[in-house]
């Protein structure tokens, strides 16, 4: 189940409102699992009914990633009237080079186990829904907890705190 601050959803939904008519795409990076910032990259497609990651972007990203030792949690994108579940253009993209049809699919898709974050304006308030796709164009939804800041932050210093722990176990003697 991924657990998702609540402002990175909010800026989620933000995007995609600001990019209407069009579909908004963009990605999540996390640090040790915990989701910690969402960016905005352009839909070089420009379109209501598709997206298209600007790759130059996307390649910019995937050296911050490196760099900073942040990972790859999310890809996400609207709907703008249609329901928040990938369509077949979507599972079909998951993979690289994308399905080119339904007996394409046996392989892994480009970023597995990645999350597959969909929003949905077609209903008000809208819904922002978590997908994973796997060998075979298999998806599978899971419910999203959302965090508040504060939740994330606790997580986190529990993680120190055990690994402090776990390391220098005679400071808690
Ligand atoms: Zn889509």
């Amino acid at each position: 189940m991924p657990r998702i601050p609540r402002a990175i959803i909010d800026e989620m939904v933000a995007h995609a409102r600001a990019d209407l008519p069009n579909e908004a795409c963009g990605i999540v990076h996390a640090r040790e699992g915990v989701p910690v910032a969402s960016y905005r990259v352009k839909n070089a497609a420009a379109s209501p009914y598709r997206y298209l990651m600007d790759p130059m972007q996307q390649y910019r990203l995937e050296t911050q990633r490196d760099e900073s030792g942040e990972t790859l949690f999310a890809i996400y994108h609207s709907h703008v009237a249609s329901e928040g579940r990938p369509s077949q253009t979507d599972r079909r993209q998951a993979f690289f080079p994308p399905a080119q049809d339904d007996n394409d699919f046996d392989r892994d898709p480009a970023y597995p186990g990645t999350w597959y974050i969909l929003v949905s304006l077609a209903e008000e308030p809208p819904t922002v829904r978590a997908f994973q796709v796997s060998r075979g164009g298999i998806v599978d939804e899971e419910p999203i907890e959302t965090a508040t800041l504060l939740s994330v932050l606790a997580a986190a210093a529990s993680l120190v705190y055990r690994w402090v722990r776990a390391r220098w176990p005679w400071l808690f003697w």
